[in-house]
């Protein structure tokens, strides 16, 4: 077993603190990374605190993981030692699902192995990237193009691919009108990433102060939503609304900016559900979706999208010794927009 070193929720209840585990040795087919930088999500927050339920403890969060193969195993052919790589939110699925033959990995019948707070086939909880190392199966590791900087591209493993899929998966372009509710770290990602493929972007924001954010990153409009006005300036203004939000709010005020057909997609994942009134669907033939993630395929894909248009994710970076306070700030919406760990700082 490899003796690693990282930052682990002991409980639901308490901080997060210092850290010593095992990953597993290096099979035929691993790759030994040692990481260099790793995102704090806000889903690491929802989980690290027991929110969704069903958190496995101790926790070490952690899925927007960059970092450098130290080791690969005697049947690895795509990666070798030296190479950046990216690791995302998740480490495994079952490979033979139907899910798992078309690339949706995210959507395996049995289950994708989540990167941390899952259980692998041996019944071992997996731990994330809040840490100094990770064994990886190669088939689920990316390649981070050169283009990118680290801290920039590790949100990209979830951030990027949760906004990036959807896009492409409803056709988004420039024939589109979309509103990205949320201005945190997947709403400014959906911003860049939806300007880069030609779509009107609209930021709905709680935050006045974000209106200038929204314009630098490449938003089109901005509206707040405490405004009232603001929904009867936009309604039926929208093909999409891409929501992010981390917090129990009312969808169906939203719901109102569709045009006939539009559709509403969620992939903000608070901690409770949210009464819906039917009426404003059916009088407009308006849907409600959601997704999660991406790909393998498809996150390699966005990365070299991201590449290609010289999209990075903007954001602080922290020594591992601040995650507590980080955690904090970013339930006060108080980071421009991705707080990423340099994990140089465990030594
Ligand atoms: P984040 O950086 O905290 O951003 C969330 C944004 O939501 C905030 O910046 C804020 O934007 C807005 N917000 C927060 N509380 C609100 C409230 N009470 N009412 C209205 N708006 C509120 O979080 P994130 O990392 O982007 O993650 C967002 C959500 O997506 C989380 O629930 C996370 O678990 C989920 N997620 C889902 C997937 C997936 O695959 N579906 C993947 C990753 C994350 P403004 O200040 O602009 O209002
Ligand atoms: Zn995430
Ligand atoms: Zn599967």
């Amino acid at each position: 077993m490899l003796p690693t070193q990282g930052y682990a929720a002991m409980t639901a209840k308490t901080s997060l603190q210092p850290f010593s585990f095992e990953r597993r040795e290096v099979g035929p087919h691993d790759v030994l990374i040692t990481i260099t930088h790793c995102g704090i999500c806000h889903s690491d927050i929802h989980q690290a605190r027991d929110e969704w339920g069903g958190s496995i403890f101790p926790m070490v969060p952690g899925h927007e993981i960059v970092g450098i193969v130290a080791q690969v195993g005697l049947e690895v052919k795509t990666f070798k030692t030296g190479d950046r790589v990216g690791v995302g939110c998740f480490v495994d699925s079952c490979r033979t699902c139907g899910a798992c033959r078309e690339g949706v990995e995210q959507y395996c019948e049995a289950g994708m192995l989540l990167t941390y707070s899952g259980r692998d086939k041996n019944g071992r909880p997996t731990q994330g990237g809040y840490s100094s190392q990770i064994v990886v199966d190669e088939h689920y590791i990316l390649r981070i193009p050169s283009a990118l900087s680290s801290a920039g591209a590790a949100p990209l493993l979830c951030a990027g691919i949760t906004t990036y899929s959807p896009l492409r998966h409803w056709g988004i372009g420039k024939y589109h009108k979309v509103a990205v509710v949320g201005l945190g770290g997947l709403g400014h990602m959906a911003v860049k990433i939806g300007k880069a493929l030609g779509t009107e972007v609209t930021v709905l924001s709680t935050s006045e102060q974000k209106r200038k954010d929204a314009e630098r990153l490449g938003g089109f409009d901005f509206a707040v939503t405490s405004r009232r006005e603001t929904f009867t300036r936009l309604q039926r203004r929208f093909d999409f609304i891409l929501d992010t939000v981390s917090a129990p709010h009312d969808y169906n005020a939203y719901v109102h900016l569709l045009k006939t057909d539009g559709t509403m997609i969620l992939v903000g994942a608070p901690d409770k559900p949210t009464l819906l009134e039917p009426f404003s669907l059916i009088l407009h033939r308006r849907r409600i979706a959601g997704s999660v993630i991406g790909g393998i395929r498809e996150t390699q894909e966005m990365l070299d999208f991201c590449a290609a248009h010289h999209i990075e994710s903007d954001g602080e970076v922290i020594p591992i010794q601040q995650v507590n306070d980080a955690y904090e700030r970013v339930i006060k919406g108080d980071v421009r927009f991705r707080f990423v760990i340099d994990l140089a700082s465990l030594k």
